[in-house]
């Protein structure tokens, strides 16, 4: 069964929606095979939206992705195309925020303009391998780290462009 990988994003958390929100996917029969909560570098961010790095919006989506903790759910349909699923339930990208239709999460949640739209949702079966990994990989260096006994910030005024944090020993 293909899976994929929605994103909660920071914003969403920010104003306590996530609950409500994972509770949409739920509700669709999307099942959760794993949730993970985590902070993203501006270094994962860019290589989470990697494909879209030509594009003039890639400062604005790496921005909407990082710095503050965002929840990451590995989802899977048992009959039907998850991928499918959480685009229809996210709503397709508007750039106007009152463009989402009622009854998609984007609608129903309204955000901000632009990225800033609460959600992500894989656009392909192969793309959401490709994001999951980069959540595996943060993990992996957080517990390295740990390890190594240092601490970590993530405040954006610790983390001038293109660094990936402030590690405290
Ligand atoms: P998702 O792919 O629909 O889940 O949306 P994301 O928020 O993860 O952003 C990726 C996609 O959203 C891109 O493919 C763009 O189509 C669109 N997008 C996000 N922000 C902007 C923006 O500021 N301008 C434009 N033109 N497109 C954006």
């Amino acid at each position: 069964m293909k899976r994929t990988v929605a994103i909660i994003k920071p914003d969403a958390v920010y104003d306590g929606l996530w609950e409500s929100i994972r509770s949409r996917y739920i509700e669709a029969g999307l099942e959760v095979v794993e949730e993970i909560h985590l902070t993203l570098t501006d270094e994962e961010a860019r290589d989470f939206y990697a494909p879209h790095s030509t594009k003039r919006f890639f400062g604005g989506l790496v921005l909407s992705m990082s710095f503050r903790p965002c929840v990451a759910l590995l989802l899977k349909h048992p009959t039907k195309d998850a991928v499918e699923v959480v685009r229809a339930l996210n709503g397709a990208y508007t750039a106007n925020p009152s463009d989402y239709p009622k009854g998609t999460i984007r609608g129903d949640f309204r955000g901000a303009g632009g990225p800033f739209n609460r959600v992500h949702g894989s656009e392909s079966a192969e793309e959401a391998v490709r994001e999951w990994e980069v959540v595996l990989a943060h993990l992996a260096h957080k517990e390295k780290l740990k390890t190594k006994g240092y601490s970590v910030s993530y405040r954006p005024e610790y983390c001038p462009r293109g660094t990936t944090g402030i590690w405290v020993p």
